[in-house]
């Protein structure tokens, strides 16, 4: 037993994997005191059709950090998931982009705009979800049905029965749901077929391989074709390129998202756009 506690000590100071623990330990209680100052701000992205009329955007967080600035969150989602931290975070943001409905609202220009917001799967799984929701959705008086929640087919990993009855309440409330980066997760065609989804986004990997690689022109086509059989919308994120926008296009996709309309930005130059 002395060996066993001996062997346990041993790998607690193995000096590389403590320096390991030190940072992740660091990080966490980095972002714990970020949510606390408010430092996680919403950007916003531009969703065009194909006329390219602005129907839209889409909220991602930034970390606007004191010491190492503006923070993306392929930086701080992982251990926001790891550490449950993203319940709170997902919320808070979820909070904030209600409001900008609301407002929007108040905007002739921007009042027909619909948002997307990010949603984990720990965040949907919450017992409380959906009250929650509905609460956010009364106190700020944001519209539901120009709500849409991004949700990635990890969240198929769980009970999909409990993820299919969360979603039809929320759908219940009107709010719609997209699937993010569609075609990298583990989705099956069964389960998809029995998620109330409104959206599928092709993942920004497949249109940004279009221009080369034509094994990634037939995922695009496939998945262009499962929204039509579907009945959902279909748009593509990631789009760079007139040529690429050109290409889908011809396959009948019906929204894009991406840099060569615009990237994320602070809400008052997205708004700024439409002289809001
Ligand atoms: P996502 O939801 O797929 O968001 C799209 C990402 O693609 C964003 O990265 C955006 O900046 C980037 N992007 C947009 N257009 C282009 C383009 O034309 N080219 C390229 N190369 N990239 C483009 P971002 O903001 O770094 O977000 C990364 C991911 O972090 C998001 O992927 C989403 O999964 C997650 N995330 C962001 N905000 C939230 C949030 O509030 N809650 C949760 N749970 N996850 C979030
Ligand atoms: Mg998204
Ligand atoms: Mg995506
Ligand atoms: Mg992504």
């Amino acid at each position: 037993q002395a060996k066993q506690a001996g062997r346990n000590t041993l790998c607690l100071f193995d000096p590389q994997m403590q320096a390991g623990l030190n940072k992740r330990a660091a990080l966490e209680a980095d972002l714990r005191m970020g949510l606390e100052q408010n430092q996680f701000k919403l950007f916003y992205q531009l969703q065009l059709d194909r006329q390219r009329r602005v129907v839209g955007a889409e909220a991602v967080l930034r970390w606007e950090h004191p010491l190492r600035g503006l923070v993306a969150p392929g930086e701080f989602i992982g251990l926001a998931e790891e550490s449950g931290l993203i319940v709170a975070l997902g919320n808070r943001a979820l909070l904030d982009a209600c409001g900008t409905l609301a407002n929007w609202a108040l905007i002739p220009a921007m009042a027909e705009l619909n948002l997307a917001v990010n949603i984990s799967a720990k965040q949907l799984s919450q017992q409380n979800f959906v009250e929650q929701l509905q609460a956010l959705l009364s106190q700020t008086g944001a519209d539901p049905r120009r709500l849409k929640l991004e949700i990635s087919e990890n969240l198929l990993l769980g009970s999909v029965e409990n993820t299919v009855a969360v979603m039809q309440a929320a759908t219940e409330l009107g709010v719609g749901f997209s699937m993010d980066d569609f075609g990298t997760g583990y989705s099956s065609l069964t389960h998809l077929q029995r998620l109330p989804l409104t959206q599928l986004k092709i993942d920004r990997a497949f249109v940004s391989g279009l221009s080369n690689e034509s094994d990634h022109a037939a995922i695009v086509r496939t998945i262009l074709a499962l929204g039509q059989s579907l009945n959902v919308q279909v748009v593509a994120e990631g789009v760079e390129t007139e040529r690429q926008l050109a290409y889908l296009m011809s396959c009948g996709c019906q929204y894009f998202q991406g840099y060569l309309f615009g990237c994320p930005e602070p809400l008052a130059d997205f708004n700024a756009r439409f002289n809001g």
